[in-house]
């Protein structure tokens, strides 16, 4: 399983996402847009993939 954790990205967040990569990369997706205001491009899904950890 993967997790990915919003704080990891440079956010004072406590959102965690966790699944397999589809999942999690739609969950952070999600998160990103309604709590961020970030839409995903591909230099952000790059930082995510970088501090996600296989658990
Ligand atoms: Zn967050």
């Amino acid at each position: 399983m993967k997790q990915v954790f919003c704080r990891d990205l440079g956010n004072d967040c406590d959102f965690k996402a966790a699944g397999n990569l589809e999942e999690v990369m739609a969950a952070v997706a999600a998160h990103a847009e309604q709590v961020h205001k970030i839409v995903l491009n591909d230099e952000i899904i790059e930082a995510v993939k970088g501090v996600m950890k296989e658990v």
